[in-house]
């Protein structure tokens, strides 16, 4: 249906009526509204691949990371993506110090993942790890959502303290109403991250797959151990934001690990080598936080809690 740079539309062909004649002015407008709220959903098709739980192909693509299509042009680009520019819960942010409040309410993260099937997929604008059966969940302030795909960005979106990582793993949730909640991890450049190095020969299968032209080519990878992806945090910050890609849609409930893991340089060249020089760089721009709290869940501060006031205030 979505050809590559613009549309295809099969002949709208209706009952088969032989006497020729000329649609009417209703028949006409609403013709045209159909065709509007085609277009409308082609594109929030191909946006929502970015971040959704897709398998589809991702030919199509409409935004970029620069020029024409960049971050600045989005909400231009589909009266879909108006919140990309009007919305004022958009993510990512910087989390800075002076933003953070602790909060003694929030608990640890439950996370419940299972050893399942997995596909590693080109989505043009990423690459993403889509799991083909019930991952397991995490559970954000007494509601379930179920992993549906994670996928990862270089150089990281959000920023730690004015500090931009080498990437940022996003694992996206999706919770029975269709809301989303995203479990976000900064990668510093250094030693191997373990769970990438599993997938190395499939990275390299996808790298190889684009160069023989298969822009959404899919690498099946089998049986995945998430053991290595439910690492318990000690530290994490939440805040209320967007999806990082278009339509942007707000209320995204966002958890940032506290502390920041490794990866090779290797490996962040892996994880690009797949996409399209324009895709390369896929992090949006840091949004402005317009008086949100970050919240901060600290393991010790809640022990601290208990009585020792002076080192919880160490704790930011
Ligand atoms: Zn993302």
């Amino acid at each position: 249906m979505v050809g590559e740079g613009g549309y295809k539309y099969q002949s709208q062909s209706g009952p088969v009526n032989h006497e020729q004649r000329f649609p009417t002015k209703q028949e006409l407008k609403y013709k045209k509204k159909k065709k509007m709220m085609m277009i409308k959903l082609c594109f929030l098709a191909m946006a929502l691949l970015c971040v959704g739980p897709a398998n589809a192909q991702t030919q199509g693509v409409v935004f970029g990371y620069g020029g024409k299509n960049g971050p600045n042009q989005w909400a231009h680009l589909n009266p879909h993506f108006t919140k990309c520019a009007a919305g004022k819960l958009q993510s990512p942010i910087d989390i800075q110090r002076r933003q953070i409040f602790y909060n003694q309410r929030l608990e640890s993260l439950h996370r419940d993942y299972h050893t399942t099937n997995a596909t590693l997929v080109n989505h043009v604008c990423n690459v993403a790890m889509i799991f083909s059966e019930e991952a397991g969940d995490v559970m954000i302030e007494n509601k379930n959502y179920t992993l549906v795909q994670m996928h990862w960005h270089t150089p990281s979106e959000h920023h730690l303290h004015g500090v931009r990582y080498a990437a940022e793993l996003h694992m996206v949730h999706q919770a029975k109403d269709g809301s989303f909640a995203v479990v976000a991890s900064l990668f510093k450049i250094g030693t191997e991250e373990p769970f990438l190095a599993q997938m190395k020969d499939k990275l390299v299968k996808l790298k190889e797959e684009r160069s023989k032209g298969n822009q959404t080519a899919q690498v099946e990878v089998g049986k995945i151990d998430t053991r290595h992806i439910e690492r318990k945090t000690r530290k994490y910050f939440r805040y209320i934001g967007s999806l990082t890609t278009p339509p942007c849609s707000e209320n995204v409930s966002w958890t940032i690990l506290g502390k920041a893991r490794s990866m090779s340089m290797e490996q962040v060249e892996l994880l690009r080598s797949p996409l399209d020089t324009s895709y390369k760089n896929n992090s949006r721009p840091c949004q402005p936080l317009n008086g949100r709290r970050v919240e901060m869940f600290h393991e010790l501060a809640n022990k601290y809690e208990s009585g020792n006031k002076k080192k919880k205030t160490q704790l930011n």
